[in-house]
């Protein structure tokens, strides 16, 4: 149900709203002063807050102009309550963003009235946001594989270029592609070879650290960025494992265990020449190119 917050240094007034807004199912919290207010609002969260402007510490004005200030990933309509029936009371609390008023002495049915249209807007406010959330999940994730896309890896990766020239850190990258992927397709059909593409996946997700970015760069290539790497033995051994790892997976297929690997390309970019990204992103597709020559089914390092 839905949480109300009443600020109000009168207690008989916070008592009456209390009772009534309780009888209707509503979760109660109160404040009976300014600061209080602020506090309460940051810890508990509520849906609504009902906001009388005379308050001791802080006035009415003030706890709203802080409350949309602190607020901002969530929005918590609030209704002035006001003694003053004067019309510049009233502008000046819409003006540091409250949602509505309403002039005491107070009519609780008014009050429920107008918290069950607020908390309307509300609700449809929370979907809004959560499809915005949704939308913006889905332009950076490639569906199949929930791996970032390629555009947004780069972007990422164009940050961490940045940063990288600044702090003087350098760069390491790993392009990931399937050995002969191709045949899997032709063999067992596309919805298998999804399943392989997914799985892939996942095993190199597996492998990598929480910090490691993964972007799905093309059809069956990977690319894979791995911050704090600063000597070659360690990415060796980190190439060597997603190898490893990738070619021991179990992908089966109706009875048919499918044998999946992976053929690697490297590059560590040294913090004192950092080349452009499609430099880098070129570097290692010759590696790739050059483990695809030598046999598949292992890493070189540029
Ligand atoms: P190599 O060992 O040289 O990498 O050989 P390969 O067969 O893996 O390489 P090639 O580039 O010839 O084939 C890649 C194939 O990946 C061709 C394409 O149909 C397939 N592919 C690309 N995207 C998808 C996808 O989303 N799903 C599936 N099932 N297949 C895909
Ligand atoms: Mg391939
Ligand atoms: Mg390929």
């Amino acid at each position: 149900m839905a949480k109300i917050l009443i600020v109000d240094d009168e207690k008989k007034i916070v008592e009456m709203l209390e009772i009534g807004l309780n009888a209707m199912g509503y979760d109660v919290c109160a404040a009976y002063d300014g600061e209080t207010a602020v506090e309460m609002v940051l810890k508990e969260v509520p849906d609504i807050v009902l906001l009388d402007i005379n308050l001791p510490k802080m006035d009415g004005f003030e706890v709203c102009r802080q409350i949309r200030a602190k607020i901002t990933d969530n929005y918590i309509p609030i209704i002035m309550v006001t003694a003053r029936d004067d019309l510049s009371s009233k502008i000046e609390g819409l003006d540091t963003g409250a949602d509505d008023y309403i002039t005491k002495p107070v009519d609780i049915k008014e009050v429920m009235a107008r918290i069950k249209s607020m908390l309307r807007i509300k609700n449809l406010q929370d979907e809004l946001r959560f499809a915005k959330d949704e939308l913006q999940e889905l332009a950076v994730r490639d569906y199949l594989t929930d791996c970032y896309n390629r555009r947004y890896f780069l972007e990422i990766l164009d940050l961490e270029l940045k940063k990288s020239v600044r702090y003087g850190r350098n760069i390491v990258l790993l392009m990931i592609d399937i050995d002969k992927f191709k045949l899997i397709n032709d063999t067992y059909g596309h919805p298998v070879g999804d399943k392989v593409l997914r799985k892939v996946s996942a095993v190199i997700k597996t492998g990598l650290r929480e910090s490691d970015i993964i972007g799905r760069y093309g059809g069956e290539e990977f690319i894979v960025f791995l911050p704090n790497i600063s000597d070659i033995t360690n990415l060796k051994s980190i190439c060597e494992r997603l190898r490893s790892q990738v070619e021991k997976s179990d992908i089966n297929v109706a009875e048919t265990k499918i044998n999946i690997t992976i053929s690697i390309g490297a590059g560590n970019f040294l913090d004192n020449y950092l080349p452009s990204i499609d430099d880098m992103i070129s570097v290692i597709d010759k590696a790739l190119y050059k483990a695809k020559n030598d046999g598949r089914n292992r890493y070189v390092i540029a």
